[in-house]
């Protein structure tokens, strides 16, 4: 099954997307890695990658596709993929339509995992983090030791992070609703997008997603 995952900063995506990896047993392709990666490794499209990367310039949508393409031939990939982070575009989701039918595939489900702007500010402003192990803690859910003591590594420097303000929260927010939008109503024209309620127990939205990919 090729799936895309939507969902805006904050929704649990991350989360989700390692449950679907598990439950349809196809990888995870998240563009913004895969790039990293490639970068890291030298190779000659990794050195494209880095020419428009470290001029701060956006990566043209081919070399993308390239990217996606030589890990889509990969033999754990050939019976699906979750796409996380992309396509961002109507162009991106229309060129990747196209690869897949290359490849004689099509993405057969569109999950958008929704959480109400409220919830992810209540999620993201109450988000403390150890500085130095990252173990994260909430405080209504999970608040950090009242000694003040990591309960991972014992440190105690347990911050809130600069940008997990509000403000942040809200920009994010609009920027993904602006952006997805138009590539949800590509998906959704042919009928592929399920909306799942983000919100709830952990174990509730995994089984909310299992009942949308329509598997087990
Ligand atoms: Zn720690």
């Amino acid at each position: 099954m090729d799936l895309v995952l939507f969902g805006p900063p904050g929704a649990g995506k991350g989360t989700q997307a390692k449950f679907l990896v598990d439950l349809l047993e196809v990888p995870q392709i998240s563009t913004g890695d895969m790039m990293r990666a490639e970068r890291k490794s030298g190779s000659e499209l990794g050195k494209k990658f880095d020419e428009y990367m470290s001029a701060g310039k956006l990566v043209p949508d081919n070399l993308v596709l390239d990217l996606i393409k030589s890990r889509l031939m990969r033999g754990d990939a050939k019976n699906g993929a979750i796409f996380d982070g992309y396509p961002r575009t109507v162009a991106q989701a229309e060129a990747l339509d196209a690869l897949l039918d290359e490849l004689g595939r099509e993405i057969d489900r569109v999950v958008s995992l929704e959480v109400p702007l409220h919830e992810i500010i209540e999620r993201v402003t109450g988000r403390r983090v150890c500085l130095d192990c990252g173990q994260t803690y909430h405080v209504r859910y999970t608040p950090p030791p009242q000694n003040g003591e990591c309960v991972s590594c014992g440190g105690t420097k347990i911050v809130q992070r600069s940008d997990d303000t509000e403000e942040v929260v809200r920009k994010r927010y609009e920027e993904y609703k602006a952006k997805t939008e138009p590539v949800l109503a590509h998906y959704d024209a042919k009928g592929l997008v399920r909306s799942v309620s983000g919100v709830g127990s952990l174990e509730e939205i995994t089984q909310r997603i299992k009942e949308a990919t329509g598997v087990g």
